[in-house]
């Protein structure tokens, strides 16, 4: 593959296995002049498997404002870069915005090689709705601030999609518990693409049992997928909809209504509805 001059590829590598990993970014890694890595030690263990020899400068969050006025500089000089982070795609959740959208106000070429990242590896084999999802980055590492958070989207219709650490995975869910409530469907990927991958799906309850009861699954890192809101209704709704064809068969529609309303959120009025529908389709 030809590599540009003047230009800044913004290279994936992979999040566990060195196998997920695109022909054209070892190309544009082994072609580029330079390559800005969140931590050169790392992105050294992946060059030296596939025996690149490209130049590594450091680029992360601490320096990456300083950095770029040299960066740019390079980039008009003619020469070619690439951008990687410690693993997936780069400003995911990674240093790179900075410099990306500064080049983009000087009209400087960047070019994207795509590749892997946890959100879409994670969502992909889920079982969650991925029409529309909602990625929330990592939440907040305060519970005050973490709990605040998780109420912003407590009404969110699409699927949640965070990312965790394996400090705060239990905390997290707990909150995740009691914001949500125990029975809001997630599931919680860990370790993908690496040997004890795992998902850990069911109810948030169930899932915070088997974090709690299995220190194991606390390990590693993980992207947490909540269902979204609209979801939880729908699934709800069949619910009292299935309980409306079966009591309006014996009950009167008064008790039917009241039993319904007892047993999901419903309230009396919506119950009474949903049991005079039931009865029309009887
Ligand atoms: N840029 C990366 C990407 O594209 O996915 C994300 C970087 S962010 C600093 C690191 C977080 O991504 C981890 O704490 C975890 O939440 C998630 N992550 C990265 N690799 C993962 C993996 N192999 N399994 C599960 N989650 C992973």
């Amino acid at each position: 593959m030809d590599i540009e001059q003047s230009t800044l590829y913004v290279v994936s590598t992979p999040i566990g296995n060195l196998g997920d990993i695109t022909q054209r970014a070892l190309d544009v890694l082994a072609g580029v002049d330079a390559i800005l890595a969140e931590d050169t030690r790392r992105t050294a263990q992946l060059l030296s498997h596939y025996n690149i020899k490209s130049k590594l400068v450091s680029f992360h969050d601490h320096n990456e404002r300083e950095r770029v006025e040299q960066i740019v500089q390079w980039l008009s000089e003619g020469q070619s870069l690439a951008l990687v982070s410690d693993a997936g795609t780069p400003l995911i959740s990674d240093p790179g915005y900075v410099l990306v959208s500064e080049l983009r106000t000087k009209n400087i070429k960047v070019s994207p090689i795509p590749g892997v990242s946890a959100i879409v590896t994670a969502l992909s084999a889920s079982g969650l709705p991925t029409d529309r999802f909602c990625f929330e980055g990592f939440l907040p590492a305060k519970p005050t601030q973490r709990r605040n958070a998780l109420e912003r989207v407590v009404k969110e219709p699409r699927t949640l999609v965070f990312y965790e650490s394996s400090h705060r995975i239990e905390d997290s869910i707990a909150d995740c518990v009691s914001v949500f409530g125990g029975e809001r469907k997630a599931v919680i990927a860990r370790e993908l693409t690496k040997r004890f991958e795992t998902f850990l799906s069911g109810s948030l309850e169930s899932i915070l049992i088997k974090l709690q009861t299995d220190s194991n699954q606390q390990k590693g890192e993980f992207v947490v997928m909540i269902a979204g809101a609209e979801l939880q209704q729908h699934a709800f709704d069949e619910k009292a909809e299935m309980l409306a064809k079966e009591l309006v068969e014996h009950l009167p529609p008064k008790l039917a209504a009241q039993i319904i309303s007892n047993l999901t959120e419903l309230n009396k009025k919506q119950a009474y509805e949903l049991i005079l529908s039931a009865k029309g389709n009887a």
